[in-house]
């Protein structure tokens, strides 16, 4: 052929395959618009389907409409497999966006902001950042990532309301879950709102080609190091070094600009920074995915309709089995376990905290009743929140279904559905002190410390002095106590004094010395805490935090008490009801801490004969309504020595659970409550005759 013909027949083809690609252009196009017309009649379905409370998802008319779509491409030509690989995404998209049309109902705070804030950890590029950009795509350009250095800063942006939601990894499927934010969630005063998944595809990424053997120095975060594992050990030479992200791992070899470096991280990081993937697809596991849980400041409700994931954190009694227990709740209430995932208890060595994740939401009653089965067996138990679940599940059509379909003919038009519309969740009772409540858990709440019990048939003795105020003070004080039969070691470190000018207590000295006594002495010991800056030393060393009765109603050291894991003891307000103090613990318990004593110490009245007037029937009257242990502290309310003594016993009579009382070595001396304080063979004396009753 001459050279010109072949031109010729060579630009023909090219003007050929341009017409056609102009065709698909507009073909496409079309696609577009027919999905767009589409996805605007879901919005009308969904906008029916929230009015009149059917169900968000139908599978006999999914199935019926994926066998009819198999059937009409049948007729054109194409093939079962892939129209229902399409219309599972087109399903799938309809799905999604019905469920964001019920949240966006059930919630104010949904899409329509103006701007939302995002705080993820690490830079642009990290996978968290990824998982943010697919969570959040729906809200377009009205998303602000904002890029933090810790997980910890992540969760403060949300906790102080400079970001509206964070996002952080939970789990990966290869590696396991990410302890650091498990022991985060703990502690902080957020929700769980959503979770997210993506597949992670590590890479070798450096700044140009060049043959692996040339690398001398890999940087990445230390779980995807550990993830690729296998593929770095074929290169014994390379120096591995760790930084806390993976997109800062891409920009430190960006930034170097040196080809002998490379990092390990995703795709989208590489053309981020446009740099080179040498290898692609590098982890020991050929599929791994992360999870990541998305967190606001407030819980959201879950509409009934959308599969729903929740969350909590708990630790389970200490007897055997009692995690067993726990967990058969849920499976004899139907409910499916996704996630048990422990964590060590800081300062609690052999105890375990566990993170549960199951399928269900809190508006569900059936949920309700097993949380509050489950909450009976707890000593810590707090639900971290409800939020739909990121998995979709498809309707699947038998190969026989879709083969016997393609060969049909026309189907008549689908039937409508036949099943009912979901019925709305009963509202509960609202009681103001639920948790508290003896009609939710019917038997009494048992508190064990240091080989102590507390609560149920035992009668305990709480004793020692108003405040540590010495060294050899509170050791003469525990050897007092211990040799008359007291329980527990009570002293003063901080103490809640009615003048700034009086003694204000020996602060953390005076709990290590208090700490040093009981341990001398083998009792376990409690010492007040007021203020929020000083829970975490103070959990650190005490068996029991009390709450003095000038702080029952500090509702922010309540929460933060409540999310400590040691047992609390709360005295009752000077003007107090029993109903108040009931709703001050409810404080303390929806926190998650379930192990709290409860203390009445006398109330102010118009009498002035004594300090103040103990309301001895406050006992009764409280173990009737609730279930937590009921003690009696004589000396605060008598103000004077001589009472304590039959106050004690009347305690001890009306069927409190214990007592707190105060004594001195030489109360003359005393650095605070001198008068009230027993001498310590009145001390002896009380015991004696308290064993008598
Ligand atoms: C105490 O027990 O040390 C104390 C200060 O008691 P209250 O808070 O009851 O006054
Ligand atoms: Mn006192």
């Amino acid at each position: 052929m001459e050279t010109d013909q072949v031109n010729e027949t060579n630009e023909n083809a090219d003007e050929k395959i341009n017409q056609l690609r102009s065709q698909i252009n507009s073909v496409d196009e079309k696609i577009i618009e027919c999905l767009a017309s589409r996805r605007k009649l879901v919005s009308e379905i969904a906008s029916g389907k929230a009015r009149d409370g059917s169900p968000l998802r139908d599978s006999k008319r999914e199935q019926e409409l994926l066998v009819d779509r198999i059937r009409i491409g049948k007729e054109r030509g194409l093939d079962a497999y892939f129209v229902t690989k399409v219309f599972h995404e087109i399903i799938d998209d309809s799905v999604r966006l019905q469920q964001e049309y019920l949240q966006g109902r059930a919630n104010s705070t949904a899409p329509g902001q103006a701007v939302v804030r995002i705080a993820f950890h690490g830079i642009e590029g990290s996978y968290s950042h990824i998982a943010a950009r697919k969570h959040f795509s729906r809200y377009g350009e009205q998303v602000v990532f904002l890029g933090k250095t810790s997980f910890d800063e992540v969760i403060k942006a949300v906790e102080q309301g400079h970001a509206d939601y964070a996002i952080l990894p939970i789990e990966n499927t290869a590696s396991g879950g990410i302890n650091d934010v498990y022991d985060l969630l703990l502690h902080s005063q957020i929700s769980l709102v959503g979770e997210e998944k993506i597949p992670v595809t590590h890479c070798l990424i450096a700044s140009k080609n060049v043959p692996l053997t040339q690398i001398k120095r890999v940087f990445g975060r230390p779980n995807v190091i550990s993830e690729c594992g296998k593929f770095i050990s074929r290169f014994p030479d390379w120096q591995i070094e760790y930084l806390s992200d993976s997109a800062l791992s891409v920009k430190r070899i960006k930034d170097a600009n040196d080809s002998s470096m490379a990092a390990i991280a995703s795709e989208e990081a590489a053309q981020l920074f446009g740099l080179t993937v040498l290898e692609r697809d590098i982890s020991n596991h050929r599929e791994s995915f992360n999870r990541y849980i998305i967190v606001a400041r407030n819980p959201i409700k879950v509409d009934v309709r959308i599969p729903c994931k929740t969350s909590l954190v708990m630790a389970t009694a200490q007897r055997a089995g009692s995690l067993v227990e726990a967990l058969t709740v849920f499976r004899d209430h139907g409910i499916n376990l996704t996630k048990l995932e422990s964590r060590p208890i800081p300062g609690n060595p052999w105890e375990e905290m566990f993170y549960v994740d199951f399928e269900g939401n809190l508006a569900d009653e059936r949920v309700q009743s097993a949380l509050s089965e489950v909450t009976k067996g707890t000593r810590f138990i707090k639900v971290l929140g409800s939020y739909p679940s990121s998995d979709l599940v498809r309707t699947p059509v038998a190969p026989e279904v879709a083969a016997a379909a393609a060969a049909a003919p026309a189907a008549k038009k689908a039937a409508p559905s036949e099943s009912k519309p979901a019925e709305p969740a009963k509202p509960k009772t609202k009681k103001a002190y639920k948790l508290a409540s003896r009609d939710n858990k019917p038997e009494d709440t048992l508190i064990h410390v240091g080989g102590v019990t507390i609560g149920g048939d035992n009668f305990s003795v709480i004793a020692g002095p108003c405040s540590v105020e010495s060294y050899d003070q509170i050791m003469l004080c525990a050897k007092e106590a211990k040799a008359a039969g007291a329980h527990i070691l009570r002293g003063g470190c901080f103490k809640p004094r009615t003048s700034p000018y009086s003694f204000q207590g020996l602060g953390l000295q005076g709990l290590d010395f208090l700490a040093e006594a009981g341990r001398t002495f083998g009792m376990p010991i409690i010492t007040e805490v007021m203020s929020e800056e000083y829970i975490e030393p103070v959990a650190a060393k005490s068996d029991i935090i009390q709450i003095g009765a000038r702080n029952m109603q500090n509702f922010s050291l309540l929460k933060a008490i409540g999310r400590t894991q040691r047992p609390i003891m709360l005295k009752r307000g000077l003007s107090s009801t029993i109903e108040d103090l009931l709703m001050a613990v409810e404080y303390i318990l929806s926190e998650g801490n379930q192990q709290v004593i409860l203390c009445e110490r006398g109330i102010r009245t118009f009498e002035t004969a004594t300090r103040n007037t103990l309301d001895i029937s406050a006992a009764p009257v409280l173990r009737r309504l609730t279930h937590l242990p009921v003690f009696i502290d004589p000396s605060h309310a008598a103000g004077e020595r001589e009472l304590v003594p039959p106050l004690a016993l009347a305690a001890k009579a009306v069927g409190a659970h214990g007592i707190m009382v105060e004594f001195h070595p030489e109360p003359e001396k005393a650095l605070s409550d001198g008068p009230q304080a027993l001498r310590f063979p009145q001390f002896e004396e009380m015991m004696q005759a308290l064993g008598k009753i």
